[in-house]
Parts: structure tokens; sequence; C-alpha cells
């Protein structure tokens, strides 16, 4: 048997070695295609410009660390004030054209637009990864992971946030949050853009995805069958199933990038650099006060003062890591590496939450006798990475090059173990006519790092078949994780520990969850396609049941998958919560002049995919940083707004759906000018600096694509 084992591993390797060349060959092709046909993607009139190191001027008004989901909306908010100097720190380049595709979202993961992080090992999850560790991919690029995502739209559930609130943060509460969802959207899909729910005219465009395969109609039917709803999960309720909705423009990735830096890349009072790397916050350790960064660009090092503020939107692994190398976190752990403590903050990397996943529930169908179809029944590598594929993508705007295969439904659903009367679901699905054996294992093994001698026994023998999967998700897990520094270096990536199925109710939920996915597996809308499981079972599993519940837990443990949504590294909270690192408008407790904005701040995890919460958490605090300097609803720049819209239109902001918004136009009045200049030289009274030059006119960068 052991023999049997290591030659199918042997020929799993060569194989896919040799598929490696034509795979890479394919995506090359399709490369110098788009740059010669569409122009649209290439966008090159309004990419934002990289601002030269040697026009980095000493003092901004605001310095945001991280242009990723939440630094993006900052960036473009904070600088429709024209009186304000800000500068948006990104330590990865521009966006690429392949970034747009939806198709490609697998092959982003461990390019070098990830930072490719692992967790460490532990003894409860990953157990079927390479020395038992699974990826984390988190973005370096500009748009962060807004950029990478599989770009599903997902705001989470109205408790969620009403929860935030009862923990003792006011303003939080679903209907607050609600109109700032509003506000960034753009809905594109017909049946919604009337709905009291969805904004429209908002920078970040929702559609759904412009390919779907022939399946996806029939996973629909299924979770009928069992009674589920097809709703909009963005909607009223969110128990139910739907097609899912994108992040997309035009069926292409609309990325944070896409959405809110391009529309404002000509502002004279932004400077965006590009490939800079903050290495630090400086904090004044008598006055307690962040007064600017020390960053790096190009091997070039620089420091920068913020004479308002410093706002770490690094992410949920990175902002709390520059806030520990900065000296504010849990004392003693910092003292071990040698970092001065400026604020004992305990809650620094703690609370760490993230949607667990089980990977590896692969079911086998059958196509309709005679189908003749166009699109796909599932992901087949040979059949989809073809001329065709290029073709239709560059010539007619159509074609699998607009799928996400990985998710072409989603549902919401309730274990036993959820109120089954609340519209609260504890599980979410991911319907996929796609599985391991699609790809032959070229990007999705590798991005999960699955242990090859697991692939070859598992998946190896079904690869290029009809094969379709069901990820399940666990949504509100128990169990907490912690960041730990490895050393006092911000090139060493931080130590994760998820500790997934740290708290056995975790493992509980996701077996039910697996249960009931399996019966949407198995229903007379899936009968015609003979649908059966996998019959290869993962290593270390074999000695259980197929379907029994330690079978799905042991599944559960060996291929866990993280669904990318890491949060609450730095969670928001009262004053009376000694964990909370921010307050309730995220600045950091201990610290003046310092925020945290991203998805650290969750206090937690919201009932589905996180970028959108992200957003709305950075339209909010960009109102509170405003009304916190005087100036919340003063300026808006209406001239610069949307003129990305692929259609050339422009589209009306929805101020109107913010309590107490005033309409102002592009041309701020004499009083207002007069309120800031009375703001700004407050600051400068305390503290002298070469604030009011002119921001230099910046210079077109490097082609990034
Ligand atoms: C592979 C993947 C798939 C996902 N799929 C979905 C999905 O389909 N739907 C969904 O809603 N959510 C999804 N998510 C999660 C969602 O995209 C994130 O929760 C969200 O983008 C986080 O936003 P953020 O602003 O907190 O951080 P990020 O978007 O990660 O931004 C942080 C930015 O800071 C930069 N940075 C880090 N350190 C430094 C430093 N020292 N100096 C300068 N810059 C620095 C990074 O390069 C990055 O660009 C996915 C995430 C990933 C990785």
């Amino acid at each position: 048997m052991a023999d049997l084992h290591s030659q199918m591993n042997l020929y799993s390797m060569t194989r896919m070695a040799l598929t490696l060349g034509p795979g890479l060959g394919f995506l090359m092709y399709l490369h110098s295609s788009t740059l010669n046909a569409r122009p649209d993607i290439l966008d090159r009139e309004n990419r934002i410009h990289d601002t030269p190191f040697h026009q980095l001027m000493d003092h901004y008004d605001f310095i945001v660390v991280g242009g990723g989901s939440a630094g993006s909306v900052l960036a473009n908010r904070l600088s429709e004030n024209p009186f304000w100097n800000i500068l948006l720190l990104e330590a990865g380049p521009d966006e690429i054209s392949l970034t747009d595709m939806p198709l490609l979202f697998p092959v982003l993961q461990r390019s070098p637009l990830d930072w490719q992080y692992q967790t460490e090992a532990g003894e409860t999850y990953c157990k079927a990864m390479k020395e038992g560790r699974c990826n984390w991919p988190r973005a370096k690029v500009l748009g962060g992971c807004s950029t990478i995502n599989a770009m599903l739209y997902i705001r989470g559930n109205r408790r969620d946030y009403d929860r935030w609130e009862e923990l003792g943060n006011p303003g939080w509460g679903y209907d607050d949050v609600l109109p700032y969802f509003k506000k960034s959207e753009d809905m594109r899909i017909e049946e919604y853009k009337e709905d009291k729910y969805h904004g429209t005219g908002g920078p970040l465009t929702v559609e759904y995805f412009r390919y779907h395969s022939a399946m996806a109609p029939s996973f629909l039917e299924s979770a009928k069958e069992l009674g589920y709803s097809i709703l909009d999960v963005n909607g009223e309720y969110q128990t139910g199933f739907t097609l899912s909705h994108g992040t997309l423009r035009d069926g292409l990735r609309c990325s944070t990038a896409k959405a809110f830096l391009r529309p404002c890349c000509n502002r004279e009072n932004l400077h965006v650099s590009l490939l800079t790397t903050v290495e630090k916050v400086i904090i004044d350790p008598e006055s307690y006060q962040a007064t600017g960064v020390i960053l790096k660009k190009l091997g070039a090092k620089k420091t920068i003062y913020a004479d308002r503020e410093v706002i770490l939107s690094a992410g949920s692994l990175a902002s709390p890591q520059l806030l520990m190398l900065s000296g504010v976190g849990p004392k003693d752990h910092l003292e071990d590496f040698g970092v001065d403590v400026i604020v004992d903050s305990p809650g620094v990397g703690m609370n760490l939450q993230d949607h667990v996943a089980m990977g590896g529930q692969v079911y086998l169908f059958e196509m309709p006798d005679g189908y003749e179809g166009d699109e796909n029944y599932c992901f087949n590598l040979p059949k989809v990475f073809a001329p065709d594929t290029v073709d239709k993508f560059t010539q007619k705007k159509d074609g699998p090059m607009y799928w996400l295969p990985v998710c072409e439904v989603m549902g919401f659903v309730s274990t036993k173990y959820a109120n089954q009367s609340d519209d609260w679901p504890d599980i979410q699905y991911f319907m996929a006519p796609y599985s391991d054996g699609s790809d032959g294992g070229l990007f999705g093994r590798r991005a999960v790092n699955l242990a090859d001698d697991v692939y070859s026994a598992v998946y190896e023998p079904n690869i290029y078949k009809e094969t379709f999967s069901i990820l399940t998700l666990v949504m509100r897990p128990y169990s907490r994780g912690r960041l730990m520094l490895k050393n006092n270096k911000i090139d060493s990536k931080i130590l994760i520990y998820p500790n997934y199925y740290g708290d056995p109710r975790d493992l509980k939920i996701m077996v039910e969850g697996a249960k009931m996915a399996n019966k949407l597996a198995y229903t007379k809308a899936m009968k015609k396609y003979n649908v059966r499981i996998n019959p290869y079972k993962l290593p270390g599993c074999e000695e259980h049941e197929t379907f029994s519940d330690d079978y799905w837990a042991c599944q559960a443990q060996h291929y866990t998958m993280t669904i990318y949504h890491p949060t609450g590294t730095a969670k928001m909270g009262p004053d009376s919560d000694p964990m909370a690192v921010v307050d309730p408008r995220l600045k950091v407790r201990g610290v003046k002049n310092l925020r945290v904005v991203d998805c650290s701040v969750l206090p937690y995890i919201t009932t589905g995919n996180t970028n959108a919460p992200t957003i709305m958490v950075a339209e909010k605090a960009a109102d509170m940083i405003k009304e916190d300097w005087g100036v919340l609803h003063k300026y808006y720049d209406s001239s610069e707004e949307h003129e990305d819209n692929a259609s050339g239109e422009k589209s009306e902001e929805n101020h109107d759906q913010l309590d107490g918004y005033e309409e102002v136009t592009g041309k701020p009045n004499a009083d207002l000018i007069e309120g800031s200049v009375k703001a700004k030289e407050e600051v400068l009274r305390e503290k002298p600096t070469t604030l009011m030059k002119k921001t230099p006119k910046r210079q077109k960068d490097m082609d990034y694509w």
C-alpha cells in the first residue's frame, strides 16, 4: 500500500511539473493579449501616481499606513478636504491587469502580491497541510486584500453590529452603520437598485458575476428544495441562498484602489507612495503623542511627521505588529523582544478571529446526456485555460474569465446550535463547480498548502473530472487566536496562532454544517447528475465511516482552511474593557493622534465576508475624523467623483442617506475655509511645521502593469 502511495505521489508531482508550463503559458498569453486589447483594464488615465521618494514632504496633516480596503477609502475621504495634505503609504505596487479578472482569484495567492503568511502548527487544525501550517494570504498591493480577494460582497448581519453597540461602542449599531454601507455602494443589480437596503452612485460597484456555470441554477434549486429562500443576503434577511454578489465593475474586479483611489488620482493634496514600508510609528514617550512614521522606500529611509494624525490601516496582521514595534502592546511580550514599552495595551494581537472553513468536501457528478450548451458545467483547467477563453475575453468581453467558480452560489443557514427562530445564521456555504482536482493541483493546492501525499491520494484520482464542492464556514467562532512577535523587526512576519477549534463548540457547529451541506448535494434537483461523494478519504481519516460525525470532524481538522478573514486583533471597546485597543472612535487608547482603521478593530467578526464591513468601518472613521477636527460635512469634492465609471457617466453621491449630512458643492465657502485655517493654525501654534508648503506636482510614475 505504502508503495502504491509513493508511486501515486511521484506520478502526481511529475504530472504537475509537466502541466505547470502550459498553465503559465496561458497566463502570459492572457496578459499580453489584455495589454493589447483591453485599454479599459489598463485605465492609464486614472491610475494613481506614485510619489517618488525625493518628493515626499517632511510633514502631512494625516499619514495613512496601508493602501488596502480601509486605507484607500480614508485617502479618498480625507483628501476631499482641500486644506488637508494626506500621505498614503503602501508596501506593495499598483494593481496589475491580471487582478481584474475574477477567474484568476486563486492564481494571485503565493504571488508577489501576497505577503505569504503561514500559521504556526497546532494540535487541532491544518493537519493535512505541509508541516501542519495553513497559508494565510494577505495582499501586498494597492487596494490591499480587495485586490486579491474573491470579490464577494457581504455586509454581515444586523445582529453583528447591534452586538458591537451593546458592548459599549455607541454609534456602531446596525441602524448607524447601514448608511455607511449605502454611501460606498453603487448597486448595479437591477432588482436591488431601488431597495432601501442598497445605495446607488457610491464609488464601489456591486454586480452579479458575469459568467455562471450550467450548474448554478441546480445549486439554487437544491437550496429551494430544502426549504431555503432565495433572497438578497445583504437585504432585510440574511438566511437563505443567492447567486453571489461581487465587488465588480462591468464584470471585472472593483477593488478599493479602483473605486476610491483612481477617482482622486489628480488631487493635489494627496500623495500616494508605493513600495513603501512603514517600520514604526513614532510616539513621544513623554506626551504619548504619535508624531509620525519611519518608512523605507526602495532601500531609502525617511521620517515623516503627521501634524494631525497617523492612521494605521495595514490590516489585521500588520497593524498590531506595527503597534507592538512602536511600543504599544502587552508589556511582557514587548519586553521579551527589547521593545521600549510606551503603553501597556494587553489586547494588541489578541482576540484573533477568522471564519474557519472545511475544504475538500468534493462530489463527483455526470453532465446530462448530450449536453451541448456553451457554459461549462464545472471548472476544468485544460478546457478553460485555452485560446478561445482569451479571445472571448479580449474581443467580446465575456466568457469564463468573468467567472468565480469557487463560490457561484452562496448560502447562510442556521444549525441546531443557533437560535432557529432568529435570522442570525451560524454557517455560510460556498457552492462551487470547482474542486481540488479541477485545476490539476496547480493553484488551489498550492494556495492552501495541501501536503503532496494528501493531494495525490485524495484528489489526483479525480483531476479534470466533473466535480463540485461545498465549502462550509463557521460564522461566529468561539475560539480566539493570537498574534505574537517573532522579533523586533518589521521584515519578520508576525507569528499566527489561529487556535482553530480550540473551543470544541466550533467543531460541533462545523460538523452540523457539513452534514447540512451534504444534504444539498443529494436533493432531487441534483439527482439527475448522479452525484456521489469523492470516495477517496483524507489520510488520517480513513477509519471513520463516511458521513459520520467523526468523519466530518476529522476532515475539518485536517483540511482546515482560512476564509481569509482575520479580524479583531486591535479591537474597539469602551474604557471598561482592558483588552480594547481602540476606543469607539478608533483612537488608540493611551496614545494621542493615533487611530487604527481596518479590520483589526472589529470586536466580533461579522456574519459573512469582511471586505464590505471594513470599507464601512473606514467610511465611518473618515467622518469621525472630520468631525473631531471640526470639518464634518464641509468639503466634498464633487468634481472628481465617479469619473472612472466605465460607462463614463457621473453618478450622484447618496449624501441624503446619512443623517444630518449637508449637501455641499465642490467649492468650500469662506466660512468653512476660515474654520479649517483656524484649526490648522491651532496645530501650528503647538508645533511649527512646513505644513503650508504647497504639495509639489507629481511626476508620472513607472508603469506597474
Ligand atoms: C485571498 C483573500 C480572499 C478574500 N475574499 C474575500 C471576499 O470574497 N469577500 C470579502 O468580503 N472579503 C474577502 N477577503 C477579506 C477582505 O478582503 C479583508 O477582510 C479586507 O480587505 C481587509 O481590509 P484591511 O483594510 O483591513 O486590510 P488590507 O486590505 O489587507 O490592507 C492592508 C494594506 O496595508 C499594507 N501594509 C501592510 N503592512 C504595511 C507596512 N508596514 N507599510 C505599508 N503598508 C503596509 C498591505 O500591503 C495592504 O495593502 C479576502 C481576503 C483574502 C486575502
